[in-house]
């Protein structure tokens, strides 16, 4: 019974981030493959946002590395505290982050992603004052041979353009 135990906290500290205690990659992708399994079965539409700090070395220079730490954790907690209950929300180390929306289309995804980005912006982060991030957000498609790795990789696609177009914004591509 005490290694049931043992062994239960172990894998939950392997598929946690320790300073947000948000998921890890690899909490995210045993989670993901239950939505994805789930939205491939009922037909029901999938999505992936990922959103990323917008010049978080210039945070860290300015303001040390514990704030910076500062604004991954409140960043981490606007995040669960904004998304659904059933959305799978994670970090991907560094300052990039990563929301699995289930039963949300892309349209509707952009609009969360839009809706985080704004509500980012007006919170002000204890000794750093206010930041921006940028998000890019795609949804699975039929044809998608590897449903999470292709989504993911659109996803990234959008961010890139976000960040090239001028950041604090969010852009989709299906
Ligand atoms: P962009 O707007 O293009 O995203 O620029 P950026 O500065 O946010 O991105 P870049 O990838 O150049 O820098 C990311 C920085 O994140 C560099 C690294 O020092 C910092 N970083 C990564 N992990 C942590 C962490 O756990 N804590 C803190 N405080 N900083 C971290
Ligand atoms: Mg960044
Ligand atoms: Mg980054």
């Amino acid at each position: 019974m005490e290694l049931q135990q043992a062994n239960a906290e172990l894998e939950c500290q392997a598929s946690t981030d320790p300073l947000t205690g948000l998921l890890n990659r690899r909490g995210f992708e045993t989670q993901a493959q239950v939505a994805l399994a789930l939205a491939i079965r009922s037909g029901r539409p999938l999505s992936v946002l990922t959103l990323d700090i917008d010049f978080f070395k210039h945070i860290n220079d300015q303001f040390g590395h514990d704030a910076g730490d500062l604004v991954l954790t409140s960043l981490a907690h606007l995040l669960r505290k904004r998304l659904r209950q059933a959305d799978i929300v994670a970090r991907f180390g560094g300052e990039e982050f990563v929301v699995l929306l289930p039963d949300t289309d892309g349209e509707d995804a952009l609009r969360t992603g839009h809706s985080l980005l704004q509500t980012i912006e007006e919170t002000p982060i204890p000794q750093v004052g206010h930041i921006t991030a940028s998000a890019g957000v795609s949804s699975l498609q039929g044809g998608d041979a590897d449903g999470l790795t292709d989504m993911l990789r659109r996803a990234d696609d959008a961010l890139y353009q976000a960040k090239r177009t001028g950041r604090n914004r969010a852009c989709r591509r299906d």
